[in-house]
């Protein structure tokens, strides 16, 4: 088996290491200190087609093989992981999953933006309760015919107060356990959806990490 690095993945890795050194590392320390969201780093890393790397063209993305992915990722992750944080998230967390198990109608209402990173996204998993264990989770999405009810609490939501598009993760139905739990795309500015506390954190200060609530938000079945 061939180890070794095609010409496109070392290619992707030089873009990266570029973009990190002369994109990142002004300014770093001061956006740590101060918790300043990396947002025109992420807005470039769209241009660059960094926010939907492995996501097919015809989606907006770059159509690139997971390593190049983890080669961008790493270069990044050197220099400035509340950058590198976000684009993880986008790239893996939300763009995957939508392209992966999203209808077409998600993926063009939602996945072209995310993928060309016009629109972040984030990911809604952890809970008080419910960390490595995510079958703990009680948030829930009760069915009421042609929309879920969604209510709950979801804790360390990366770019939490600055994405648009939300994959909530919920009790669709708690004594099925684990195969109770299902996927719901929210979006930014919902009614009852709440933007909670900002996480004061030690490290990787420079990404927003949110506490989110979810108060009786109504999410259609189908989308308008
Ligand atoms: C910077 C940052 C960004 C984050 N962004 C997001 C996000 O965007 N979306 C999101 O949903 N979550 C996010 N999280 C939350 C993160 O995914 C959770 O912190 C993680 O799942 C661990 O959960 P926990 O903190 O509750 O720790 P716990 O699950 O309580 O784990 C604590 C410790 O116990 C160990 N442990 C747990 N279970 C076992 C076991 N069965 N056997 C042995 N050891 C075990 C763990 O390895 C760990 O060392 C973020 C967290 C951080 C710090």
């Amino acid at each position: 088996m061939d180890f070794r690095l095609t010409e496109e993945q070392l290619a992707v890795r030089d873009a990266a290491k570029d973009f990190a050194q002369n994109m990142c590392k002004p300014g770093v320390i001061e956006r740590d200190t101060n918790q300043q969201v990396p947002i025109e780093q992420l807005k470039q890393l769209g241009e660059l087609g960094f926010m939907g790397m492995m996501v097919d063209p015809k989606y907006g993305g770059s159509g690139m093989d997971t390593i190049s992915y983890v080669l961008a990722m790493e270069e990044i992750s050197k220099i400035d992981a509340s950058v590198s944080v976000a684009m993880s998230v986008n790239n893996s967390l939300v763009c995957w999953g939508l392209e992966q198990f999203g209808t077409e109608e998600q993926k063009q209402k939602y996945l072209i933006d995310l993928a060309t990173g016009n629109k972040i996204g984030a990911f809604c998993l952890s809970e008080p309760e419910a960390g490595s264990d995510a079958t703990s989770q009680r948030t829930t999405a009760i069915d009421k015919g042609d929309h879920y009810l969604l209510n709950g609490t979801k804790n360390w939501i990366t770019s939490g107060s600055t994405a648009s598009t939300y994959i909530v993760i919920a009790q669709t139905d708690v004594d099925k356990g684990h195969k109770g739990i299902n996927a719901f795309i929210i979006e930014r500015g919902m009614e009852g959806f709440i933007v909670g506390a900002k996480e004061d954190k030690l490290g990787i200060r420079g990404s927003d990490t949110h506490t989110l609530l979810f108060n009786d938000v109504k999410v259609p079945k189908r989308i308008g």
